[in-house]
């Protein structure tokens, strides 16, 4: 039996807020709202604890970081009900989508930390510079600060915490207010990995706990969420000069084109729409068919969804014996009880009347609607029903902003162009797919897709794919989290040059005069002009000069 995580400070007087399971608004429990002041100690902690691990060998690091993996394997039954239990999905999603992916991670730090963190020589192209040496070392931050959204509550700030922490920072964590115990979780993990406490601090509160952490001591910032609380960082960030990496929405395309498997694009779209209950920032938002398969595209996508199980494995109805205890003190059956369940909630009601506004508003506007269309009230309170609505156009709220509910809106095109020009008409570039036969074709109309990530023949797999950037372009973001960009993130690069003849004096040192000219025009025309033999006379005007020239 594992016991609830517990932010360091919680006096008495402290407001707290309470955290709610989003299938049946039951209050999972109340955490603190940590103040300002409590958030800048939390950093100044986390600044002196960074020094020593900065110092820390990169392999004993790896291997707290190992550690952690080995126990986030073991217990990653419990640690799924956790985060299902406050997101409201599947478990079999938390384990695909969200343990999964961070124990990858940990393999992916191992095998390429080392490497990463070796000093890497520069080559010097400059003959004047040749008697140099430079080396590239990549330097922590210090303390990262990181903020999470509900949505991927475990992975997305399990990847930026572990990437921070390998690279030799500290981090202070602030995870969402709808999902804070699946962060606790990673914090009681690292912890019993070996982890010093100070090394990795949740802090627990709303909004203006993550407004807090920008104002505290912080060397880096790491937001992922809405555009709109993307602005409000950026903004606080600039006035600091805080670097930022902004992981934002999106509204990503899916292109089929007349060449493809009308089945596994029809399955790709059902999945990549409704996975997560659509609450993920790579869900297929939009979708694009040829004329030629549109109505079997959605004749398919109707069947598939009308399969689809909507509910959610509420562990307080599990009432067999030899429960586990989950950590926040329910009652938990045997895994895959309800392994049947396909879409679960949205993670609140304004999350769910965005849904029902885009789908109003597209069929006022003219869009066929061939499935779902309202919430089911009848499973919980946050229940929408997946949503096919055909013949969408880009006046509607569906095709424009990002609805993030499990909605499939799918138009027709007639040319590469067009579906080319649809997908690239919008605010945001964080990924798209196409889907195809000829995996060239694929290739060469994903280069045309402005996005930081495109699939072809395949949708929202690219997360779990630790090697690979995770960002966007255009609204969708700034910076990149995962893979070697992902590690870059959480350095800055410090360039050391060493001179190898410490006992010469430089030839572009002071000691001007005339024959420094000559020299410097001689020198010039040897490595840039034209002619060889331009670049002839000027090397020997210039060695000529150097001779003569008496350097300070
Ligand atoms: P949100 O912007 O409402 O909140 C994100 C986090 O910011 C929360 O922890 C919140 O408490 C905090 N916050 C709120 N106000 C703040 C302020 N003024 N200063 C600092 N922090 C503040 O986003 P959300 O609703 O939790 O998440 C959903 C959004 O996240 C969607 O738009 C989705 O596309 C996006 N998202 C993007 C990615 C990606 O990798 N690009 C991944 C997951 C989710």
């Amino acid at each position: 039996m594992t016991t609830i995580p517990q932010p360091q400070i919680a006096p008495s007087s402290q407001a707290q807020f309470a955290v709610h399971n989003p299938a049946t608004r039951e209050t999972i429990g109340t955490l603190p709202s940590l103040t300002p002041a409590q958030i800048a100690d939390c950093v100044s902690k986390a600044t002196a604890a960074q020094v020593r691990w900065a110092a820390t060998p990169v392999r004993d690091r790896l291997r707290i970081l190992s550690r952690f993996g080995d126990l986030l394997c073991d217990q990653k039954e419990a640690v799924a009900r956790v985060i299902s239990r406050e997101a409201g999905k599947p478990e079999a999603e938390a384990l695909s989508t969200e343990i999964l992916v961070v124990l990858d991670t940990v393999k992916y730090l191992r095998n390429n930390l080392p490497g990463f963190l070796r000093p890497e020589p520069i080559a010097h192209g400059n003959p004047a510079m040749k008697l140099k040496r430079g080396q590239l070392l990549r330097e922590p931050y210090g303390v990262v600060g990181i903020i999470s959204p509900w949505n991927y509550p475990f992975s997305v700030p399990s990847v930026q915490t572990l990437t921070a922490l390998a690279t030799g920072n500290a981090v202070v964590l602030k995870p969402s207010e709808f999902t804070p115990y699946s962060s606790l979780e990673l914090q009681r993990l690292l912890r019993e990995a070996g982890l010093d406490r100070e090394l990795l601090q949740v802090i627990t509160g709303e909004g203006g706990a993550g407004a807090a952490l920008l104002a505290a001591n912080v060397q880096k910032v790491v937001f992922t969420g809405s555009v709109a609380t993307g602005k409000r960082v950026a903004q606080a960030a600039a006035a600091r000069l805080l670097p930022v990496v902004l992981e934002l929405g999106g509204k990503d395309p899916m292109i089929v084109l007349e060449d493809a498997d009308v089945d596994v694009a029809s399955s790709a779209a059902v999945w990549g729409a409704f996975m997560n209950a659509g609450q993920t920032c790579l869900s297929v938002e939009r979708c694009y068919v040829h004329e030629s398969i549109y109505e079997k595209f959605l004749e398919k996508c109707v069947e598939k969804t009308n399969k689809l199980q909507v509910g959610y494995s509420h562990p307080l109805r599990r009432t067999e014996s030899g429960d586990n205890e989950t950590h926040a003190g329910a009652k938990s059956g045997a895994p895959g009880a309800d392994a049947e369940i396909d879409v679960g909630p949205m993670i609140h009601e304004r999350q769910l009347s965005i849904v029902q506004a885009h789908v109003q508003d597209a069929v006022a506007r003219g869009a066929r609607l061939l499935a779902g269309g309202k919430p089911i009230p009848s499973l919980g309170p946050n229940f929408f029903a997946p949503t096919i609505l055909a013949d969408v156009d880009h006046s509607m709220k569906i095709m424009r902003e990002e609805t993030f509910g499990p909605t499939l809106p799918v138009r027709s095109f007639k040319t590469e162009d067009e579906a080319v020009a649809l997908a690239n008409d919008s605010e945001y570039g964080l990924a798209g797919s196409i889907f195809t036969r000829d995996r060239k074709r694929g290739e060469a109309l994903a280069r045309r897709i402005m996005a930081g990530t495109v699939m072809v023949n395949d949708v929202l797999a690219c997360f779990g794919i630790s090697e690979a950037p995770h960002g966007g372009v255009k609204a969708s973001g700034i910076g990149r989290t995962h893979g070697r960009f992902g590690l870059e993130e959480m350095v800055w690069p410090k360039y050391v040059d060493s001179d190898r003849l410490p006992r010469m004096k430089k030839l572009w040192w002071y000691g001007y005069g005339a024959t420094f000219s000559q020299q410097m025009t001689g020198f010039v025309e040897l490595l840039f002009a034209k002619k060889l033999i331009n670049r002839m006379r000027g090397g020997i005007k210039s060695t000529k000069s150097y001779l003569h020239r008496k350097i300070l």
